[in-house]
């Protein structure tokens, strides 16, 4: 066992929680104490409870919600609530191991978890941020907030990022940075500026880890230089990436319960013909939306499987889950309220994957080698769809109308047709997913970059734990 023990604080939603875990597990091989904090809520959710990863110790705290979020509390209330109890159990749970003669040595912080770098800083404990979204998101907000160079307004406006080679329209940035951001969203965005403060008040050069790897997004880290940028990913569980552990076949920490199982259904499809639909773990569409969802892909004449969550019955503003073509979707397709999304994507008869392009299901798609039509909604997936367009083509995005950002059924299905058809441009997206597939296994195998990163870090924690104690 190295002599370092770090504390991982994460947001509680699953975007995080899974891509957190990953790397607790990386840290735990290696040799490290760890242990894994965030929101009693999301805790006591965790199906297989991140409880059975060995030797990973939880430290559970109260963010105010203890049963939970619904979209019928005010986002800000709880961001709040989450900063001011977070905060102050944070800081009592370093403190106290401090006092046990047993501090903790390192602190790594999620996406979000910006108090957690400010109590960090304040008690003078190292600490790095773990960044769960592509490291060109990242430089896209460094630029925004610290040099006054992405320009906001007009969907037209032409945006370039210093360095790399991609045209962005102010629609492919972050939404937050868009000023047709819904107000109720606002605020992130001082979160996210808040990060690089932070950043800038810990003293020394900060290195950045982030869930990509080096050939994903080579020229991103290549012109970026105020912090290291360090690719650890992809942060997916070792069976659906390197293999070398058969065992890792799951991040840990589903918050949601898988009850039904879709393995036999998909084992009765062709190679390559069914659809994988799922816009993650927090996104609601429209009931409008879903309909046109449900049209489209029953006009592709794919089989599809689709998860579509269960909402809270009863909660103000919610809809519930019943389609009008129940029946027709229920013949060609077949619905689930959660996957392992691995699985499904890792599945022989899966040919591409409508998605609201999350940057986990991205990577996890890229890793797959599944290409994919996007549909973003918000925060970092407007611009993690253009980059699955135009830097990795390994898919497309769809096209909402402009009434009300409504993606209609028959821009889905010929979206569908192209990405699954036998044409040129779905020939070329596939193959250019499988060259990313390759690639995400030899970032993370001995020697390659992802791993290589991994180890620079570690030996640097525990170089600077060896000189502090000596
Ligand atoms: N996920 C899953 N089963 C599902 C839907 C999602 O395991 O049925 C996982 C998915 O593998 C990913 C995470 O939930 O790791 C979603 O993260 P993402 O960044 O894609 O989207 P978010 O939920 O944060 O919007």
């Amino acid at each position: 066992m190295v002599n370092c023990h770090i504390l991982l604080v994460s947001f509680p939603g699953q975007g995080h929680i899974n891509p957190s875990l990953q790397f607790a597990k990386r840290l735990l091989q290696i040799g490290a104490k760890v242990t894994f904090s965030t929101s009693l809520s999301a805790i006591s959710r965790m199906s297989e409870a991140a409880s059975t990863i060995p030797g990973l110790t939880l430290a559970p705290f109260s963010d105010g919600y203890d049963n939970g979020w619904t979209s019928a509390d005010d986002v800000r209330d709880f961001m709040s609530s989450f900063r001011n109890c977070g905060s102050e159990a944070v800081k009592n749970l370093l403190l106290a191991k401090e006092n046990e003669g047993h501090p903790f040595t390192h602190m790594v912080y999620s996406t979000l978890v910006t108090w957690a770098g400010e109590v960090a800083n304040e008690l003078q404990i190292p600490s790095t941020l773990l960044w769960n979204q592509p490291a060109t998101v990242f430089y896209a907000y460094y630029l925004y907030f610290c040099k006054n160079e992405i320009f906001t307004g007009e969907n037209s406006e032409v945006v370039e990022l210093p360095g790399l080679p991609l045209v962005l329209s102010s629609s492919d940035l972050p939404s937050f940075m868009q000023s047709s951001s819904p107000v109720i969203y606002n605020f992130s965005l001082p979160i996210y500026k808040e990060h690089f403060e932070i950043l800038d008040g810990a003293g020394t050069r900060q290195k950045v880890l982030v869930n990509t790897f080096d050939a994903l997004e080579f020229e991103t880290l290549r012109a970026f230089n105020k912090y290291d940028l360090m690719g650890i990913g992809p942060l997916i569980p070792s069976a659906f990436l390197d293999g070398k552990d058969p065992l890792d076949t799951s991040f840990g920490g589903d918050l949601i319960q898988k009850t039904v199982d879709y393995i036999d259904w998909l084992n009765s499809k062709d190679e390559l013909s069914v659809i994988y639909v799922s816009f993650g773990s927090f996104s609601n569409l429209s009931k409008q939306q879903m309909e046109e969802i449900a049209k489209g892909l029953i006009k592709s004449q794919k089989p599809f499987l689709w998860v579509i969550r269960d909402r809270k019955s009863g909660t103000e503003g919610e809809e519930d889950n019943t389609l009008s073509l129940m029946k027709e979707v229920e013949k060609q397709g077949m619905i689930v309220p959660w996957c392992s999304q691995l699985e499904v994507l890792s599945h022989p008869s899966v040919g591409c994957f409508l998605t609201h392009s999350g940057w986990n299901s991205c990577i996890e798609s890229l890793s797959s080698g599944v290409p994919m039509v996007a549909f973003p909604q918000w925060a970092d997936q407007p611009m993690n769809s253009k980059l699955v367009k135009d830097y990795w083509k390994t898919g497309l995005r769809a096209a909402a109308a402009t009434d009300g950002g409504i993606l209609m059924a028959d821009e889905i299905a010929r979206c569908l047709e192209i990405a699954m058809g036998g044409g040129e441009r779905g020939e070329d997206m596939r193959k250019q997913a499988q060259k990313w597939k390759i690639l995400a296994k030899e970032a993370v195998k001995e020697g390659g970059s992802s791993n290589v990163n991994l180890k620079a870090f570690t030996d640097q924690i525990v170089g600077l734990n060896q000189s502090l104690s000596s």
